[in-house]
């Protein structure tokens, strides 16, 4: 069938709209694209990619105009790798995008009209700032060694030995595991033929304790060469803390298995977040961004507003980062998590901080909550959720309504589904 445009073909577009992911949208005779890369105000040729009923994909060709918000993005491969999406978009730009993609939402999806938004807390330097890298090993056709980030909506690894984002020591350290794999022939993952050793290297530093731990993600049971490795890492990496495997046989995109083997030292790293101390597995989550963690954590804590003597539910709690910081202001806090790990490390983490208020429960926030609550008729004068991008089951809702908080504080990392949640 024959479109305004069809596959192929070189148009001028001038970007009018920001989508949802930072992509540039721009109309060709009344016709919707979208350009990866692409600002508001940019005027472009592009070349079609791909073309549905009411609208297309295109990539930029040629910049003839620059937006005037246009920046030369740090990282050379920012257009090409998938972990940034708006590097070329001035830092206070991205702010005002994200803030309107929240706005947005809310009116949207959420029906909510005038919203009192308070201002968006950025950073004062977006760089270098992830505490986990987590990165896939791989080989190239010429069987080069490829580790990096996945490019753009597909499987195939941009190389790269400076990531922008990630913390420096991380990339000191991914740069010595590629040197072990190439001297000792350690062989990458092959995800199609379901072949080879070596899947993701994955590295966490604590913002404030600089502790390392390295988990090397593995087809197998076993890695040749350990003790040099072991060696080589210690020796670069003093503070290193914890060396672990995870074992991984799956033919699944899925990063990790659920198998953790100690080659050196603990199975854990240990981080702090204002005055509490975090005791951290492999396997558990820990926000990436430790200064903004500590601003949305005294965020969460102004608006529970607790004065002492209140019964607080954090649910989604992971380690217990939020419930035991609240802890220190509330009568009592329980928490609930899905992943047993780190219902584990909670339950070490209040002991190691001496929080004695504090309780934690391993399953689905949306099975425990509703069976506590009928059972034993819990109470709640606060609850805090803070769920994965999905968002929160209807269930639970139906229980936190009916629980009758006084304060309901909903962190999120997604701000549609937030809206859905906040609306039902
Ligand atoms: N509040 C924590 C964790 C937030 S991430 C922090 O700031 O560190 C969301 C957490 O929800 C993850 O730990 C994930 O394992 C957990 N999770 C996912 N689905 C869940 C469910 N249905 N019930 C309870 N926890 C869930």
């Amino acid at each position: 069938m024959k479109h305004i445009v069809n596959k192929n073909d070189i148009v001028e577009l001038e970007i009018v709209d920001i989508g949802a992911n930072g992509e540039g949208i721009g109309k060709y005779k009344g016709y919707t694209l979208f350009v990866n890369n692409a600002l508001v105000g940019d005027l472009i040729n592009v070349k079609v990619i791909k073309t549905n009923k009411n609208y297309g994909y295109a990539r930029i060709t040629e910049i003839i105009r620059e937006s005037a918000y246009r920046v030369e993005p740090k990282c050379p491969i920012a257009d090409k790798c998938g972990g940034c999406q708006i590097q070329q978009l001035d830092y206070k730009k991205q702010l005002e995008f994200k803030e309107n993609k929240v706005i947005n939402c809310l009116n949207r999806i959420g029906g909510f009209r005038d919203i009192n938004m308070e201002p968006i807390c950025g950073m004062d330097d977006p760089y270098y700032y992830r505490n986990k890298s987590q990165v896939p090993v791989g080989k190239d056709k010429d069987g080069e060694i490829n580790i990096g980030f996945y490019a753009k909506r597909t499987h195939s690894i941009i190389d790269t030995d400076h990531c922008y984002i990630g913390s420096k020591i991380n990339n000191d350290i991914i740069a010595l595991i590629r040197n072990i794999i190439i001297k000792y022939n350690i062989e990458p993952y092959d995800e199609i033929k379901h072949k080879g050793l070596l899947r993701h290297i994955l590295t966490r530093t604590g913002h404030n304790t600089g502790q390392i731990m390295v988990c090397l993600i593995i087809n197998g049971n076993d890695i040749p060469n350990k003790d040099i490795l072991i060696d080589e890492l210690l020796k670069a990496f003093p503070n290193i803390k914890s060396i672990c495997l995870n074992i991984n046989k799956e033919k699944s995109n899925v990063i990790l298995g659920e198998k953790i083997k100690v080659l050196w030292g603990e199975p854990y790293i240990i981080d702090s977040i204002g005055d509490v101390k975090y005791r951290i597995s492999p396997l558990s989550f820990y926000q990436v961004n430790s200064e903004q963690t500590k601003n949305l954590y005294d965020i969460a804590m102004e608006y529970a507003d607790l004065k002492g003597d209140e019964i607080v539910w954090d649910l989604y709690c992971g380690i217990g980062t939020i419930s035991l910081y609240l802890a220190q202001k509330a009568k009592y806090v329980y928490g609930v998590e899905i992943v047993a790990e780190a219902i584990e490390d909670a339950k070490y983490n209040a002991k190691m901080n001496n929080i004695s208020n504090a309780e934690f429960f391993v399953g689905a926030a949306e099975e425990v909550l509703p069976e506590l609550y009928k059972e034993r008729g819990i109470k709640a004068d606060v609850i805090i959720v803070d769920p994965p991008r999905k968002g929160c089951d209807e269930v639970l809702l139906d229980t936190i309504i009916e629980m009758k908080p006084k304060k309901l504080v909903y962190v999120s990392c997604d701000p549609a589904t937030l809206a859905r949640d906040l609306k039902y």
